[in-house]
């Protein structure tokens, strides 16, 4: 007979994705009608029936270096079509959740963050902390025309935000490091590196999602998202970057081109957001299954676009008024989104992309790493009983 391969649940992490899944993840009977109208879904990377039946037994470390769940585009088709009500893109949606938390670094941020009130405590500890720079004499107002270093000297926010920069980028190596080590221990072979390229190609088209029965409107809001917050990155880096080196004076005058082009690419990541917000809205199953964290990630998003144009928009119109709190708003969002990137929603561009790469390495290297049946038994720690859905590994 074949070895055989011993699994151990994890009773503490079946409570964990019922609770953040709506708690009836029990309910499933594993008749994978969730699988058969899940566009995305393929033989050889099969979901969410098979994920589900995972989470019930409480695999954690198979679930958390699968893929699949990153490739999942949380359209709730399957939810929809559930004849028992066990919520299967929840299901998905707990999953990727717990992988962020165990992915994180340091680790006790990622079930920090992960909380709603704790959310709140990092945007509340940011403004914090940008009031403290912003703490100068009042006199300097009167000196016209108003310009936002007047209140937010760049020598100090400069430093604090690539302090806070640098820590993200530590904390999201290190993220990278740990997932890639969960996809190998789960099967993945092959250098992930190179197939990255076809992953961000397949990323910036968004091919997947017009597959999925959700539709090109939600296609269109991601797409809009997506290019927006990337161009709004790739500037502000840019500037940031060139403004500490010396290489550009700041503050940029009016009518800049990098300023325009940031002020567009603020105004298609509000639309972006804006369609994403009204399709989970009209959509009863998007809203039933919508976490804190969704509205977080999309209010931080569509907030930081908001009042970016707003901020540029008063500081032309001269308003005293409003320009220094509606740009003090702005800066404490951005500090908030650099703060919570590890360890929020926002990180599964990061998971998605290796694990896309993941799954594009073996599709080149048929039968490498999958779950098939026919290889060796699978035994669980808890008794028999699981193998014949389970698939076996190679
Ligand atoms: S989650 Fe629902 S649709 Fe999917 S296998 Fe279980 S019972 Fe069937
Ligand atoms: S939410 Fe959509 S993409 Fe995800 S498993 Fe369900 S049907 Fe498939």
């Amino acid at each position: 007979m074949a070895d055989a391969l011993m699994l151990q649940p994890d009773p503490e992490f079946v409570r964990e994705v019922n609770a953040n899944s709506g708690g009836e993840l029990k309910k499933c009977f594993q008749c994978a009608t969730c699988t058969s109208v899940c566009s995305l879904s393929t033989e050889a990377r099969p979901f969410p029936r098979k994920q589900v039946l995972e989470a019930q037994w409480g695999l954690k470390d198979r679930l958390l270096g699968d893929p699949a769940i990153w490739l999942c585009h949380d359209c709730a088709d399957c939810t929809a079509r559930c004849p028992r009500g066990a919520r299967p893109s929840a299901v998905m949606d707990a999953l990727r959740m717990a992988a962020i938390r165990r992915m994180a670094f340091p680790r006790f941020m990622g079930s920090l963050v992960g909380d709603m009130e704790t959310g709140l405590i990092v945007l509340f500890i940011s403004a914090l902390l940008l009031l403290a720079i912003a703490l100068l004499p009042i006199s300097k107002f009167a000196v016209r025309p108003f310009v936002f270093a007047q209140m937010f000297p760049k020598d100090r926010l400069e430093p604090m935000f690539f302090a806070v920069g640098a820590f993200v980028v530590l904390a999201l190596t290190i993220g990278t490091v740990r997932f890639i080590r969960a996809l190998r221990a789960a099967g993945a072979r092959g250098p992930i590196l190179p197939a990255l390229v076809p992953a961000l190609l397949e990323i910036l088209r968004h091919r997947r999602f017009g597959n999925c029965n959700a539709g090109q409107t939600r296609r269109l809001g991601h797409l809009l998202t997506l290019y927006g917050f990337v161009g709004l990155a790739a500037m502000g880096t840019a500037v940031g970057i060139g403004s500490m080196f010396g290489l550009i004076d700041t503050p940029l005058p009016n009518l800049y081109p990098l300023k325009i082009f940031a002020n567009v690419c603020a105004l298609v990541l509000v639309i972006g957001i804006s369609i994403l917000v009204a399709k989970r809205l009209t959509d009863p199953e998007k809203r039933a299954g919508s976490s804190f964290c969704d509205w977080y990630f999309l209010a931080l998003l569509g907030g930081i676009g908001l009042t970016g144009i707003l901020s540029e928009g008063l500081r032309l119109a001269q308003s005293l008024d409003w320009m220094f709190f509606i740009y003090y708003v702005h800066l404490s969002l951005v500090l908030t989104l650099f703060l919570c990137t590890p360890y929020s929603k926002f990180v599964h561009f990061l998971y998605r992309t290796i694990a896309m790469a993941a799954t594009w390495q073996e599709s080149k290297s048929p039968g490498r790493g999958q779950l098939r049946p026919g290889g060796p038994e699978v035994v669980s720690s808890e008794g028999p009983g699981l193998p014949h859905v389970m698939g076996t590994r190679s």
